[in-house]
């Protein structure tokens, strides 16, 4: 990754819920960037949506949390899985894989 530049330095507040973000090491996934804001909030309006809306649409035990890109400021539901889950992937490609559950 060649140098960036951090636009958000400073723990930016979720607009779902009013809970200060916190950073996620990224450095194992394939932001580009060395860390993200999460909003790690369980009881995030998102976050609680977001269980509904995944089983519904990919039919899988996951969610979203609100995330913001550090070096742009852009903003993304993160699809989450669970934090070991997302440690243990390289990137977030995986969020189709195959699963023995019908
Ligand atoms: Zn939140």
């Amino acid at each position: 990754m060649s140098e960036m530049e951090i636009k958000i330095k400073e723990a930016p507040t979720c607009p779902h819920c009013k809970a200060l973000m916190e950073k996620l090491d990224a450095r194992h996934l394939d932001w580009g960037t060395h860390f993200l804001w999460v909003c790690f909030n369980n009881e995030c309006n998102l976050f609680v949506r977001g269980w509904k809306q995944m089983e519904e649409t990919v039919g899988q035990r996951a969610s979203y949390r609100y995330m913001i890109a550090p070096d742009n400021g852009q903003n993304y539901a993160l699809p989450w899985f669970g934090l070991e889950y997302m440690l243990k992937t390289a990137g977030l490609e995986e969020q189709c894989a195959p699963s023995d559950e019908e």
